[in-house]
């Protein structure tokens, strides 16, 4: 019989598991509540010994174990490769900020959106991971760091609106008050742009924060560098983005990486500008990551400058991405490449 992820369970499911055991239900939420401490099986100590017993026979309990760990000598932003108990291997980042902890996590081990320049899609998807399994990174990444984390981005290798049950489940269960008790506003999910999911999204979590990557002023240059624009055409994208934010009433982000002489014109801006004036967005600036191979290079400085001042005037909100850990820096993907 193949084990359950101890991380995997909501708190109504951990109170079934319990009784199924012949326990009492708030034994399960006991549990519940222990693992989003830290806590492993056998340290639970007002948790009846023969239900720890049988849960370690019939669960998989192992948070993922670091296997590579950067830190940044400049910030302390570390990043880290984390190996679940299957021996898949993906990244996680913590980062510090003004407004507090923050860690981005993985949705997949791999992807198969196949966007040009990015590391993570190289191989392909190998799996998805599950709920659980995105939870165990934030646990595993605050063991490790011995701080609290207070935000949350899905943006580190995999597409989460390509395993949406999964990245449901994990928003759940972070949010859990039993558990964790991460608020919604203090996540936020990155797709490159799966339209039914983006509407369904705005239905299940209108708390949760929506970035989209656009990385174009237009389908021409978008096709080019994401295969997702050829089943999507950039005017359902803008469709579903403007109901996205009618329906929650929140701004979407949209990331916009600089890729010298494919999007980082002038006339890009301006063509952008023309596009979101008016709309209740924001537009993040990433100078590109040069990941080895793809041939792009990272946009100049004054392109990213001429280009955010295009949009500014116009009206348009717009910051240009802070690189932290710039000396550990490696395009997100690069370390499980290697
Ligand atoms: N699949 C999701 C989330 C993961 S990627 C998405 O596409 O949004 C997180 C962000 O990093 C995305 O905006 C992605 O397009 C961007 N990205 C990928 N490779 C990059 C690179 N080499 N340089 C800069 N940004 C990159």
């Amino acid at each position: 019989m193949e084990q359950r992820y101890v991380f995997d369970l909501l708190p109504a499911e951990w109170k079934e598991a319990a009784e199924a055991y012949g326990e009492k239900g708030f034994r399960g939420k006991q549990i519940f509540g222990w693992l989003a401490k830290g806590a492993e099986l056998p340290e639970m100590s007002n948790v009846p010994k023969r239900l720890r017993e049988v849960l370690m026979e019939d669960y998989e309990w192992h948070l993922p174990e670091v296997v590579i760990e950067q830190t940044s000598e400049t910030d302390g932003t570390k990043k880290c490769l984390l190996e679940f108990p299957d021996g898949s291997r993906v990244e996680s980042v913590f980062m510090k900020y003004h407004y507090g902890n923050s860690i981005c996590i993985s949705s997949q081990v791999g992807c198969r959106m196949g966007c040009t320049f990015c590391a993570s899609t190289r191989k392909g998807l190998v799996r998805s991971l599950s709920g659980g399994e995105m939870l165990a990174e934030v646990l595993a990444m605050c063991k490790l760091t011995k701080e609290e984390i207070n935000h949350v981005v899905i943006m580190g290798i995999g597409e989460p609106f390509d395993n949406y049950e999964s990245l449901s489940r994990f928003l759940q269960l972070i949010h859990a008050p039993e558990g964790y008790n991460l608020s919604l506003r203090n996540i936020t999910v990155s797709t490159c742009g799966l339209l039914p999911e983006i509407a369904q999204f705005a239905e299940d979590f209108p708390q949760v924060n929506l970035a989209v990557s656009l990385h174009a002023p237009n389908d021409e240059i978008r096709r080019r560098t994401m295969p997702i624009a050829r089943k999507y055409p950039y005017e359902q994208l803008m469709d579903t983005c403007r109901a996205y934010t009618e329906k929650t009433g929140r701004r979407i982000t949209f990331e916009y990486a600089m890729i010298a002489g494919v999007n980082d014109g002038d006339e890009h801006a301006r063509e952008l500008a023309e596009l979101l004036g008016g709309w209740l967005t924001h537009v993040n600036l990433i100078p590109l990551n040069e990941v080895e191979g793809t041939g792009y290079a990272k946009a100049k400085e004054d392109r990213i400058r001429s280009f955010s001042r295009i949009l500014e005037h116009a009206g348009v909100a717009v910051t240009v991405r802070r690189t932290l850990g710039s000396d550990i820096d490696a395009a997100c993907g690069q370390l499980r490449l290697r």
